[in-house]
């Protein structure tokens, strides 16, 4: 792990565990491994949290009390495709949720030793492409729209230059980040898919689908026709003339 700065303040891992004494250690691992950590001790505050911190990865405990982690992780699936990590008292729960294709990136059996848990949550880290510290880059700025990608976020600006934040879900700031990467340019929906659904066998229509939320959205926000189908082949980011 190279040392931080303050411009490379570390993935952030929201930790959802009820056990104080389990998410103590966790987080003091993970900390220790020059990781940012977020602790929420049930579903509803999990939720809130992965949605207001739009955390790297989610350490996610499966029993938890009101509603439990199965049902967190169908949420966060609903949305997102961020790294979860399935943690579990019974070895038992794996084979069920293996068996029901939820979507998690890994699986960690109580009692596990920590040191075990911090270097699974840097292989998903590394497997699934979030972007290490290193390779962070300036916003980029196309027209009125602002993608940060330091922030994992996108703006548009107005006149006196003031930023609105844009509600987009992650796959949507992929798509988004990966077309304003390379303004004018077409991007066909095989190399968006690799991009920005790499975990995920998601066919065309699917990434059609992202594409027309991620418009709608845009819109609302002033900026249509923004984003260009090109027939046959994708999409591009057209910022006028
Ligand atoms: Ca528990």
């Amino acid at each position: 792990m190279p040392p931080r700065t303050a411009s490379d303040p570390g993935p952030l891992a929201l930790v959802v565990e009820d056990e104080s004494g389990i998410a103590d250690i966790l987080v003091a691992y993970l900390q220790r491994d020059g990781m940012r950590t977020q602790r929420a001790v049930d579903g509803p505050s999990a939720l809130r949290l992965f949605g207001q911190l739009r955390p790297d990865i989610v350490l996610l405990d499966i029993h938890l009390p009101g509603m439990d982690g199965v049902d967190v992780l169908k949420a966060i699936r609903s949305d997102s495709d961020t790294p979860v990590i399935m943690v579990t008292a019974l070895a038992d729960d794996v084979d069920k949720l293996l068996s029901l294709r939820m979507g998690a990136d890994d699986y960690v059996v109580k009692p596990f030793s920590p040191a075990e848990v911090v270097a699974r949550v840097r292989a998903v880290l590394r497997r699934t492409g979030a972007r290490p510290a290193e390779t962070r880059a300036a916003p980029i700025r196309v027209g009125r729209l602002v993608v940060d990608m330091e922030a994992h976020g996108a703006s548009t600006v107005d006149d006196d230059g003031t930023l609105h934040p844009l509600p987009l879900t992650l796959t949507e700031f992929r798509l988004l980040a990966c077309l304003a990467s390379q303004p004018r340019r077409c991007f066909s929906r095989s190399h968006l898919i690799e991009t920005c659904l790499p975990e995920s066998d998601a066919l065309d229509r699917v990434i059609d689908s992202h594409l027309s939320k991620l418009r709608r959205k845009l819109q609302d926000a002033g900026q249509e026709g923004l984003i260009e189908t090109v027939r046959s082949i994708g999409y591009r980011l057209w910022p006028g003339p």
